[in-house]
């Protein structure tokens, strides 16, 4: 799960990290008040999932309340890379001689946190990364954790005033305790600023939780932000299924991972496009077909623009998962509502025989073959766009 910065902030400030005081708002009359109780100069931030926010307008200084009135109401009516502004942070505004880059990541590759620091703060790290690397250093977290020398160690080179050092290795060891304690795959900090006074502060946060630690964390469901899910992604997540939506135009219903990846493969390999990624899992009932099928269909609706969804594929090899199950979902769902689009179905494995005469008495059809399946379905998709 992502976090937003003003939730990410609040989790650094409750692990000591240096923020500036600040309330999140969600109209210009909420910004004003906050920028009342500030009392000084205020950064007014769009909440918005995307990095580069700065550059689209979505952060604004403002000297007075009146102004914060104004910057709040201008920022809550953008849209930034395509997504609706419904909050802003009211912060009090810092005074910034130097920024920084911080951040600590989760790397797969070596199995250990990764610190990351830059002394070109401010800017996108990806495009640091590319045209000066040499300004990025990093340090992987050995399996015991993190130690203050270390933390000293990294900074001395690039900040070398004492004070400085002192103040970004604590930054640096609370970030671990937020890291590790707090179940992040990433906390990072950018711009980590250093103000002309030499104080050094945390100017945005960026968390993403791993959600495989859900279940040690109960507030986290509390930061879920409802508003920015759209319905099929609620609807996935409530009755457990994997939903992750793409660009193409070929719906797919799948149980297991593995076989969702060999099936967009596939579509991919006959040249198709598929328009998700839709996991109804190990063991399914008719009710997570029929909840699949509604997130598939109804996601033009979400997304406010035509579907794109133009055939459906239902591609699925039964093991623990009933083939019977699944017809039956099929068939219900259909009875409740039409689709709209044309169906194709491979199914194999058990209960396969049920499943085909279920099928069979409403008319329907499947293939066993899951290269026929997938041609079909790609044939079926183009007949409709001509
Ligand atoms: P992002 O562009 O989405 O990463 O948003 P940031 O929160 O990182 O802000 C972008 C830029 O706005 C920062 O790099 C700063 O230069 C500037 N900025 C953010 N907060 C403040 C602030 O309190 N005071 C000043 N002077 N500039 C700020
Ligand atoms: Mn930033």
């Amino acid at each position: 799960m992502n976090l937003r910065e003003y939730q990410g902030r609040e989790l650094f400030a409750r692990y000591g990290l240096p923020v500036l005081p600040g309330q999140v708002a969600s109209t210009p009359e909420e910004a004003r008040d906050i920028a009342v109780q500030v009392a000084g100069p205020v950064v007014i931030k769009a909440q918005v999932m995307v990095g580069g926010r700065g550059k689209a307008g979505g952060v604004k200084l403002a000297s007075t309340p009146e102004e914060a009135f104004d910057r709040a109401r201008d920022i809550l009516a953008l849209t930034i890379k395509g997504l609706p502004v419904r909050k802003v942070l009211v912060a009090q505004a810092a005074e910034i001689a130097r920024e920084l880059y911080l951040a600590i990541v989760l790397d797969r590759s070596k199995k250990l946190p990764l610190v990351m620091f830059s002394s070109e703060g401010g800017v996108d790290i990806e495009e640091v990364a590319r045209s000066t690397p040499e300004k990025i250093v990093r340090l992987h977290v050995p399996l015991d954790g993190l130690r203050a020398y270390q933390a000293r160690a990294l900074f001395q080179p690039v900040l070398r005033e004492g004070a400085l050092v002192s103040q970004a290795a604590d930054v640096l060891l609370k970030l671990w305790r937020v890291y590790s304690d707090g179940d992040c795959q990433l906390a990072e900090i950018n711009p980590l600023a250093i103000t002309p006074a030499g104080k050094v502060i945390a100017l945005d946060a960026k968390v993403i939780l791993d959600d495989n630690a859900e279940y040690r964390h109960r507030e986290w469901e509390g930061w879920r932000d409802r508003e920015e899910e759209t319905a099929g992604e609620r609807l996935a997540r409530d009755k457990g299924l994997s939903y992750v939506k793409l660009e193409g135009d070929i719906g797919c219903v799948v149980n297991g991972a593995g076989l969702a990846m060999a099936t967009m493969d596939l579509v991919k390999h006959y040249g198709g496009e598929p328009a998700n990624f839709l996991d109804i899992g190990g063991s399914s009932s008719p009710e997570k077909v029929t909840a699949a099928l509604k997130i598939i269909t109804g996601d033009a609706r979400d997304r406010g623009g035509a579907s794109k969804v133009r055939a459906i594929l239902f591609n699925i090899f039964g093991g623990i998962t009933r083939c019977d199950d699944v017809a039956n979902g099929i068939v219900q769902s259909l009875a409740q509502s039409p689709l709209g689009v044309p169906l194709v179905i491979r199914l194999t494995g058990t209960n396969e025989e049920a499943a085909r005469k279920i099928l069979a008495d409403h008319g329907l059809t499947a293939t066993t073959k899951m290269d026929e399946g997938v041609r079909e379905v790609i044939a079926k998709a183009q007949e409709v766009t001509v």
